[in-house]
């Protein structure tokens, strides 16, 4: 049938000159499909690789193939389309085709149709533009943003916006300038690298200047001269994590130093002890070169322990700074290169002291300050607690009638006295005193009168005693004084005076017979001397007193002397 087709005329499509082909040949030489179709877009011939095509045009009537056929024959202009084919079960099969409009020798219209089969290429195109939807709507979803940098590290495409900024506002910047340098440079910047970088973070500046922390994966992008063109990446902004991490990481921080001062003032049980060691961790904790530990006396604030040491006008800074300061309400300042901070410590609304810390390198910033304040908080409670404990510890160890000391109060006290003198080799003196014919007076006047008595003689030993000596109430009408370094002659001279003054206890006495008086032992100490052994000398001394008739004073004789009695 295409035999009969001695010459064939085709018409461009521009409509120009006419050229002779053989349809045969065409459809024989051409290297994909061709087929040659009717005036009806019926197939009348085809080659090997079109024959397929041909059955197919051939089985089921392509309309819109007719319609384009018809149209290239009345146009006399060649037409190129798309057939899809659907298949011999496989994929549906695609061909590009060109409609050419022909002249046969006999006058019949022809249109050879010559094909190129595209299945696979549209199959590629296809798969190309999924898994670029695909890495467009995972991009989408995803809080990373994906970009790219150019040679000199200016990104040429973001997915979207970022750090405040719009995605075309990023573009032609650079990631490096943007770097926040509260953060320091970073070691590695993944930005513009030339190796694989994974999770590497850094901090840039955003476009209100607030800095934030992208966490960068990235792959160097080289041509096919490996020369460098670029780098490619993800970005996550994990500034809200960091900044909660950081907020987890100061909390933490804040209750250990708490802990660690809490339980440095709970271990020390003496009160000056546990104050030191809250000031020594408190400076520890505050990196501190030095902390002080105010107590609220009669006189004001005062430093009550101190730890560290440094520049001598930080002391004079925590002492203005805790002047101004109000309750709860930590106060800080550097001035001269020395940062103080400060806060007043309280107990029931009634401050009872304070805290401070200085140091030179570095100001206290607001995290630290409100530790401060926690400190200052607890510190008040310890302080409430050191003053019930020391308050208890003077109860304990005075004599509640005469608010001198208690024995066991004097006889520690002594101890320490006794060990001191033999270290200095300076000795010093003890005195027992005890009222004469004091029961008496208890007897006709009753016990108000006696207690009267008593505390009478407690004015009289007060006032025998300077700075460093002691004086206590024994029990009952007993008292003792202890003369801190006082020679011989002193000595002497103090019992005299002693009995003189309590001629002022004469007229509480209950009869001429039994005038009230005192009778004082005296034993000075050697330097051998024990607790023991000098109470004994004494003891017996104010026995002889009383023996050689009271109301007078007698001098133990140094031990090894031989026994006054
Ligand atoms: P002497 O001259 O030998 O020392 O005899 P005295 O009368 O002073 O009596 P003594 O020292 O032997 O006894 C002390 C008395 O003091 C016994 C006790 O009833 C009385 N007394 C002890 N404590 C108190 C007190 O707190 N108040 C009063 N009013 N009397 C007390
Ligand atoms: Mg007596």
């Amino acid at each position: 049938m295409v035999a009969s087709f001695a010459r064939a005329a085709m018409s461009a499509s521009s409509g120009g000159a006419d050229h002779t082909v053989d349809p045969d040949a065409v459809i024989a030489t051409f290297p994909g499909p061709a087929v040659l179709l009717d005036s009806l877009g019926r197939a009348l011939a085809a080659n090997a690789t079109g024959a397929e095509l041909a059955e197919e045009l051939r089985a089921g009537a392509d309309f819109s193939l007719r319609a384009a056929v018809a149209a290239v024959l009345a146009d006399h202009s060649a037409m190129a389309r798309e057939v899809e084919l659907p298949g011999t079960g496989g994929p549906r099969q695609v061909f590009d085709v060109t409609l050419l409009p022909l002249l046969a020798t006999d006058g019949a219209a022809r249109v050879i149709l010559l094909g190129r089969e595209t299945t696979v290429e549209r199959g590629f195109i296809d798969a190309l533009v999924q898994s670029r939807r695909l890495f467009k709507d995972l991009v989408a979803c995803s809080s990373d943003f994906a970009w790219e940098t150019d040679s000199e590290g200016r990104f040429h495409f973001v997915s979207r916006g970022a750090l405040g900024y719009a995605a075309e506002e990023l573009n032609g910047r650079t990631a490096f300038a943007m770097i926040d340098e509260a953060h320091g440079e970073p070691e590695i910047f993944p930005f513009d690298a030339r190796v694989p970088m994974e999770d590497v973070e850094v901090w840039l500046t955003d476009a209100h200047g607030a800095p934030a922390c992208l966490q960068v994966s990235s792959l160097p992008v080289f041509g096919d001269d490996g020369e460098y063109l670029g780098t490619r990446g993800v970005c996550r902004d994990v500034t809200e994590t960091r900044a909660r991490d950081a907020a987890l990481a100061r909390e933490q921080n804040r209750s250990r130093l708490l802990a660690t001062i809490m339980e440095a003032i709970r271990r020390e049980v003496q009160p000056a002890a546990m104050l030191r060691a809250a000031a020594s961790v408190s400076a520890e904790a505050f990196s501190a070169a030095q902390c002080w530990i105010y107590r609220n006396g009669e006189a004001g604030i005062a430093i009550t322990a101190a730890a560290g040491a440094g520049e001598a006008i930080a002391a004079e800074l925590a002492r203005r700074l805790l002047a101004g300061a109000a309750p709860g309400v930590v106060v800080a300042e550097c001035e001269s290169g020395v940062a103080v901070a400060a806060a007043l410590a309280g107990y029931q609304g009634r401050t009872n002291g304070a805290i401070a810390v200085a140091r030179s390198d570095a100001a206290f910033d607001e995290d630290e300050q409100s530790l401060l304040g926690e400190v200052a908080d607890r510190l008040g409670i310890a302080l409430e607690q050191v003053a019930n404990t020391e308050m208890l510890e003077r109860l304990s160890r005075t004599d509640g009638m005469t608010g001198l000391l208690n024995r066991r109060a004097f006889m520690e006290e002594l101890e320490r006295r006794i060990a001191h003198q033999r270290r200095t080799g300076r000795p010093g003196a003890l005195m027992y005193i005890d009222l004469d014919n004091f029961k008496a007076v208890n007897d006709r006047f009753g016990h108000q009168r006696g207690d009267e008595a008593i505390r009478s003689l407690a004015r009289i030993a007060t006032a025998a005693v300077r700075v460093g000596d002691l004086a206590a109430r024994l029990g009952g009408d007993e008292f003792a004084l202890w003369l801190e370094e006082v020679d011989a002659d002193s000595t002497s001279a103090k019992a005299r005076a002693l009995v003189a003054a309590s001629a002022e206890l004469r007229p509480m006495s209950a009869s001429q017979e039994k005038l009230l008086g005192i009778s004082v032992g005296v034993a000075r100490s050697v330097a051998d001397d024990t607790l023991a052994s000098l109470v004994a000398r004494a003891d017996r001394a104010m026995y002889q007193a009383k023996r050689s008739g009271k109301g007078t004073y007698a001098e133990a004789a140094p031990p090894g002397a031989g026994v006054v009695d």
